[in-house]
Formats: C-alpha cells, structure tokens, sequence
C-alpha cells in the first residue's frame, strides 16, 4: 500500500483545508517548532483508526478538532482523507483506497471507505491486512523504540505481531469466536 493524499481539515493546528501529495521515494517533513509536524504524523494515524486520545497528544478525542486562537474561532469539526494505492494484485492492477475520518462535536468519529459509512473496526483489519508481507508499511513513532525494550512480554508480543501483518487476523478469531 502507498500513501499519496493526504487532505486535513479542522485537525489540530490544519484549520484551513490543506492537501499534501506524497512522491514515491523519502519524504521529509522540516520546519521550525510548532509548526505542524507531528500533527501531520497524527493525522496519517489519526484516519488509520488510532483510538487512544493520549497518543495523540490529547485529552480526549475531541481534542484533535482546532481548538481557535485568539483570532479564529474554534471549529466544529475535524477531517482527514488518505488517498493510498493497494498492492499490486496478480493481474498487476491496483486499487484506489480512499478513507476519510471525521469527528464532530458531541457526535464522535465516523469513517468512510470508498465512500461507503463502515465502522472503526472496518479501517483497522483494511490496514492491519495492509501490513502484511516483506514490504509490510510501519510506523515507529518517538519513544517507541524505548517502550519496545520495557514492555512486557505480552506487550512486545502484540508489537511483533502487528508488525508482522497478524493483528487482523486475532480480531477476525475474536469474532469468530463470539458467534
Ligand atoms: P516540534 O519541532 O517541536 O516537534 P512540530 O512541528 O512537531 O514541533 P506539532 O507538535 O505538530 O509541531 O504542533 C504543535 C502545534 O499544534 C502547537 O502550536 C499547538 O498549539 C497546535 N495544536 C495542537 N492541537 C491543536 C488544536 N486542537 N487546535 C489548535 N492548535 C493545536
Ligand atoms: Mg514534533
């Protein structure tokens, strides 16, 4: 899977709509403190399903919608859209992959894929599959390596297996098994 859109709204620091395109190839984000970096990172895992506030950096979800400055107002509501391409089928065709996470006051986060209302879970397994195989997409975010070395083992368990493209797969049991 390859990210190639990403178009934030209302997130965070992104108050007016911004759309970024990613190249093949490294990406760089640079600019002085503040200015947005690690919100963008959020984003990318903000739309990828992230539940937890505090990884996030907030006290509550509600927290990732611009909260104004003394010359704007706050908003409403915050979007992310992630445009990626899936891999390559054995045909060689591709499929375009558009999610879009939306969170309103009061109301929530709601997710769409393609266009169609699915539920948070839905987006998990689409990346958890996603990360299957040697060229699986990973994201190591500051700290991580730290908590890898003090986690328990059952923790570092659930690390290698989301790494290793298996996650869904527990979920999917999980499921299985209350029916
Ligand atoms: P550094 O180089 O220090 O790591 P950075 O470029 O990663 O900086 P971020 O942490 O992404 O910067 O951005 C922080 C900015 O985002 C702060 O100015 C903070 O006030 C702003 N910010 C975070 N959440 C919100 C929000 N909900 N509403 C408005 N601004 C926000
Ligand atoms: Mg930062």
């Amino acid at each position: 899977m390859r990210i190639h859109r990403l178009k934030l709204s209302g997130f965070k620091s992104f108050v007016e709509p911004a759309e970024l395109r990613i190249e093949p190839g490294l990406t760089g984000v640079v600019g002085p403190n503040g200015c947005g970096k690690s919100n963008l990172l959020e984003a990318i895992r903000w739309v990828m399903g992230e539940s937890s506030p505090k990884s996030m950096r907030g006290g509550g979800m509600e927290d990732v919608i611009f909260a104004g400055t003394d010359r704007r107002p706050p908003r409403a509501f915050a979007e992310v859209v992630l445009k990626a391409d899936t891999a390559a089928r054995a045909d060689g065709t591709r499929e375009e992959l558009e999610v879009v996470r939306r969170i309103e006051r009061g109301a929530g986060s709601a997710y769409r894929v393609n266009g169609r209302d699915v539920r948070a879970r839905d987006v998990s397994l689409i990346f958890a599959d996603a990360a299957t195989g040697a060229h699986s997409p990973a994201l190591v975010s500051q700290g991580r390596i730290a908590a890898v070395i003090a986690a328990k083992p059952a923790e570092r368990r659930a690390m290698l297996e989301e790494a290793a493209g298996i996650a869904g797969l527990h979920v999917r049991r999980r499921d299985a098994e209350q029916r």
